[in-house]
């Protein structure tokens, strides 16, 4: 009986989430489309009266009309991985692979923005349940999120980043810890809701960690963040060690 309480439950927050997704994905969409009307519509009303437009009024108006296009499309593109996530099944893997490849990846990136990396990998970790590729796009969120906690550091503040991996009884863990702004105690419980961002405008889209979640959930794993404002974030990925091995 308090199993089906418990999945009904599951099924009302997953509704919930799913309208507040609908309401969130229809603001977020109405932004990007009300510059590019504002925009377009001086674009045709300059050309519609045979007016010369100055060349950086054009770049300014063109430029910022792209832009939006390419938030709008970020958005959608995200939804659809947020559809995709059940659909790619579980197999046996080796959670080191993905942390290998995001810095592959990011490596550069990090190097550009003066962050330092230390990776301190379990070797012969016991397999989990999961997709390789989906993991790396958890990493690459949460790796994402770590540089941009870093990137405004102070001049001489440590800009680190850690991965551990590691086996805990039954469990496969990651870490993924960073010395960046942290998080303040009274957001933190919204972090993972969709659209849930503190970033500028254009640079965030607030749907990397309610996905992450999503996708970790989908392979019986769990998500969660500890957080001090001012010194440093760490998320801790999950999984429990597939039953096959
Ligand atoms: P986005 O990165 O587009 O804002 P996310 O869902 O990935 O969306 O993150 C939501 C918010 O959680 C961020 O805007 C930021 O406020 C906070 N956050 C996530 N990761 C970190 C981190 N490592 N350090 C500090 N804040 C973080």
């Amino acid at each position: 009986k308090s199993v089906q309480k418990e999945a009904q439950l599951v099924q009302a927050s997953k509704l919930a989430t799913l309208g507040e997704m609908a309401a969130g994905i229809a603001h977020e969409l109405n932004q990007p489309l009300n510059v590019i009307k504002i925009g377009s519509d001086f674009l045709s009303e300059m050309a519609g009266n045979g007016k010369s437009i100055a060349e950086k009024d054009l770049k300014e108006v063109t430029g910022e009309i792209s832009g939006q296009v390419d938030r709008a499309a970020a958005i959608i593109s995200h939804m659809r991985d947020f559809a995709r996530i059940a659909d790619i099944e579980a197999q046996e893997m080796d959670l080191n692979k993905p942390i290998q490849d995001v810095f592959k990846m990011l490596g550069q990136q990090l190097r550009l923005r003066e962050i330092k990396w230390e990776l301190h990998i379990q070797e012969n970790l016991p397999p989990i349940m999961g997709d390789n590729n989906r993991l790396e796009q958890v990493l690459i969120n949460l790796v994402t999120n770590a540089r941009d906690a870093m990137e405004k550091n102070p001049a001489g503040a440590e800009r680190l980043l850690t991965i551990h991996s590691f086996t805990d009884n039954n469990d496969v863990v990651v870490r993924v810890s960073d010395t960046g702004h942290g998080i303040a105690a009274n957001i933190l419980d919204r972090i993972f809701e969709p659209f849930f961002t503190t970033k500028e405008v254009g640079k965030g889209t607030g749907l990397g960690l309610s996905i992450s979640h999503a996708i970790v959930e989908d392979y019986n794993g769990t998500l969660t963040v500890e957080s001090t404002e001012g010194a440093g974030t760490t998320f801790e990925l999950r999984f429990p060690v597939s039953s096959r091995h």
